[in-house]
């Protein structure tokens, strides 16, 4: 039988300084530990371990840096009001680990194992969750290939890491809807690309389109589907949902669309409040005849930063189509009090959704 593997500690003599709860922002400041852990085709994962933060030194032929190998996965632990941590869903943020590992012919890592070295690293660095309200700790776990070679082949060797960060609240002053800027020209990924995995190409594809909308007072764009630029897919980094007389749509998961636990989470909670939810392609066209003829009641973005970003106003080709009179819509503001009350442990947690650790 093999052996799980064991997790070792190595303490740092040196904390850091703490930044004030008012200033954290996102991803700025990290915790005073990460894991670590290393592949080798003969050896497979090994070398499990926990050690002080710390940069990592990489040949400069590693192939991370000249094919893009690697994926990553996003999620949050919180500290409820009574001082328990409380992690949401990890068990499929593990899931996505792997099938992003898969896409990118990256071997599989035991999820068991990794949700142990989660708890453990995050048992090590509790002091480092925020308690502020609306804060928490955000938890980045990676992989990337190392092997120092220039074929374009599997790399032969990989680290798998997990780094953490205190991360503000994202809505100091209470949900606010932004405006979004329909793209149809670039194209964030296509059907049989990369598009269902977390991996790095496909945000720095992204950026291009990103940077454009906000320099004309967007804060994000919609991505619309790669062959037609007709079928919508996702907002910014996030899945989107749309309210049309009085039911909620979003686009399936089609092989572009990443798979969101937010999103599933969402999809959940309205079908346990018997509203309408369906899954299926909707294209631009459909979604601005809806609004002008006044049947589009609400968007608005779904993902782990934010929970619910609404759509206060899309502009697709010199279009604009106002949401709601740009304001949060009552089932918008109803999902966001519910899944960030169960994520916070101030509402009680009727699908066994959170992890205590
Ligand atoms: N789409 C993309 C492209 C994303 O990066 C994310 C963030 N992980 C999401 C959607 C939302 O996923 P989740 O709800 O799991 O955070």
């Amino acid at each position: 039988m093999v052996q799980p593997l064991e997790i070792t500690i190595e303490r740092s003599v040196n904390k850091k300084e703490k930044p004030p709860e008012d200033q954290l922002g996102f991803g700025t400041y990290f915790t005073d530990h990460m894991f670590i852990m290393d592949y080798a085709i003969e050896k497979g994962w090994h070398q499990p371990r926990i050690v002080p933060y710390q940069p990592i030194l990489l040949d400069p032929a590693a192939k991370v840096f000249h094919y893009g190998q690697t994926i990553f996965e996003g999620l949050k632990a919180y500290l409820t009001d009574d001082g328990r941590t409380l992690l949401f869903r990890p068990q499929k943020n593990l899931q996505r680990l792997n099938r992003s590992n898969e896409r990118l012919s990256i071997p599989e890592i035991d999820e068991a194992l990794v949700l142990d070295a989660l708890k453990q690293l995050i048992a090590v660095d509790q002091d480092w969750i925020p308690t502020e309200a609306g804060t928490s700790l955000y938890i980045r776990p990676f992989v990337f290939a190392t092997q120092p070679a220039l074929g374009v082949s599997p790399s032969t060797h990989y680290q798998f890491m997990i780094i953490m960060s205190p991360v503000g609240a994202y809505y100091p002053e209470g949900v606010n809807p932004v405006k979004i800027f329909v793209e149809s020209e670039y194209v964030r990924t296509v059907i049989g690309g990369v598009g269902e995995a977390k991996t790095a190409g496909n945000y720095a594809a992204g950026l291009k389109a990103q940077e454009i909308a906000k320099e004309q007072g967007y804060s994000q764009v919609l991505w619309l589907d790669g062959i037609h630029r007709k079928y919508i897919e996702e907002v910014g980094s996030m899945n989107v949902f749309f309210k049309i007389k009085g039911t909620v749509y979003t686009p399936s998961l089609n092989g572009s669309i990443l798979d969101g636990i937010t999103r599933n989470s969402i999809i959940h909670l309205l079908k346990h409040w018997n509203i309408p939810v369906v899954e299926q392609i909707l294209s631009i066209e459909e979604l601005y005849e809806a609004g002008k003829a006044g049947f589009l009641e609400e968007a608005f973005g779904t993902g782990t930063a934010a929970v619910i970003s609404p759509i206060g106003e899309l502009s697709w080709c010199d279009e604009k189509l106002v949401i709601n009179q740009g304001q949060t819509g009552d089932l918008s503001q109803r999902l966001y009090d519910t899944l960030s009350g169960i994520q916070r442990g101030t509402i009680s947690d009727p699908f066994d959704w959170m992890l205590e650790v």
